[in-house]
């Protein structure tokens, strides 16, 4: 039994909303992920099937790493087709907001969104969400806004209208946002969610294996050389730090999408339980975050990086130099352990 864990009254305002409109938009955060595509696309399916005109407008370019997700390609991306975003943005009824919580996160594109007068829908798993919308479908605890897509839709009564495409869709962040469903997956319900997708005969091993197990042969040298050369550790303080700049990027021919899931290996290492990644951008740095158990870098993304995201899982940004951000980091180390000795740390060794 999966339970409707979103309020009837929100349910039957959403079904109002969807009913009395033709022309529907969906959009989620910059640099989308496995879960922000899986769910904006599969929203889109299950919505053209009851007969609507729906198209996902994205930020930016979904990385290429993903551009197996069914329907990657009917994207209209905001940095490559902005005149046509436009276009679909001020025609639409309605707005869906899907897989981030706050215009802000979504660059230009939430400076076209915030004038307009349309119905916004959020639906999210985002931490402290923005009151900026007509309908907020916000879970934090769930694993992923394709779970939550799934909910939305058994909850409306259209999950008759969920075929092979828009299973494969969710089943993408399903799988992605837990990590390989390692962690954020505790509730039973998720694999019941997860059985009732497996019904529309979806090719799983093939979806894993471009999901989780396909990386060029640049992206597996690049981690290799992070790891090997770039990743410093903080035994003390339980904690792992790995930066790359743009000549090291450079070096190994980066494609957006590379570096994905570099974050999450120092974890691997026992006593190690948080880890920070620090990439070099054309105008700043971008940090990605993970953690295990109770301790939360959404805290940390949020006080030092101008970010959040969820407990064991977030990022954020900083303006400025690599050199800076290290210092940043520091600072954590200091502000967050005040007891620890501040300058033992491991150097990659040689
Ligand atoms: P990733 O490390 O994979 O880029 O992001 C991990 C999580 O942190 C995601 O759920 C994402 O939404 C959140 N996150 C990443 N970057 C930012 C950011 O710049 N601002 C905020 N608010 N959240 C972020
Ligand atoms: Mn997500």
């Amino acid at each position: 039994m999966i339970t409707p864990i979103i309020d009837e009254t929100t349910i039957e305002r959403l079904r109002a909303l969807i009913n009395g409109v033709q022309r529907i938009a969906i959009t989620c955060h910059k640099s989308p992920d496995g879960d922000a595509l899986g769910s904006t696309l599969a929203l889109c399916h299950v919505l053209r099937r009851l007969g609507k005109d729906v198209v996902v407008v994205t930020p930016d370019m979904a990385p290429r790493s993903l551009e197996f997700v069914p329907g990657v390609r009917e994207l209209v991306v905001f940095t490559k087709h902005e005149a046509r975003a436009r276009q679909v943005l001020n025609d639409a009824q309605v707005i869906f907001c899907l897989d981030f919580n706050s215009l802000h996160r979504i660059d230009r594109l939430g400076e076209v969104i915030k004038p307009l007068s349309t119905r916004r829908v959020l639906i999210d798993h985002h931490l402290n969400p923005e009151e900026a919308f007509d309908i907020s479908i916000s879970f934090p605890d769930v694993s992923s806004t394709c779970e939550l897509v799934f909910r939305v839709l058994m909850q409306l009564g259209l999950l008759r209208l969920m075929d092979r495409y828009a299973a494969s869709c969710l089943y993408v962040g399903l799988l992605t946002d837990t990590g390989g469903f390692a962690y954020s997956c505790d509730n039973p319900e998720f694999y019941e969610i997860l059985s009732s997708i497996m019904r529309r005969r979806i090719d799983r091993i093939d979806l894993y294996n471009k999901a989780m197990n396909t990386f060029s042969a640049d992206s597996l040298r690049l981690q290799g050389f992070a790891i090997s050369e770039k990743m410093q550790l903080f035994p003390e303080q339980g904690a792992s730090l790995i930066t790359l700049d743009k000549q090291e990027l450079e070096r190994f021919n980066y494609n957006r999408g590379d570096t994905e899931t570099l974050v999450n290996k120092p974890l691997a290492i026992p006593g190690i339980f948080w880890s920070v990644f620090m990439r070099e951008d054309a105008d700043r740095i971008k940090i990605s975050c993970r953690s295990q158990g109770d301790f939360s870098v959404s805290d940390i993304c949020a006080r030092y990086f101008s970010g959040g995201g969820h407990e064991n899982a977030a990022g954020g940004e900083f303006n400025g130099t690599i050199d800076e951000a290290v210092q940043v980091f520091h600072q954590v180390l200091a502000d967050l352990f005040p007891d620890q000795q501040q300058d033992h740390q491991e150097q990659p060794s040689n």
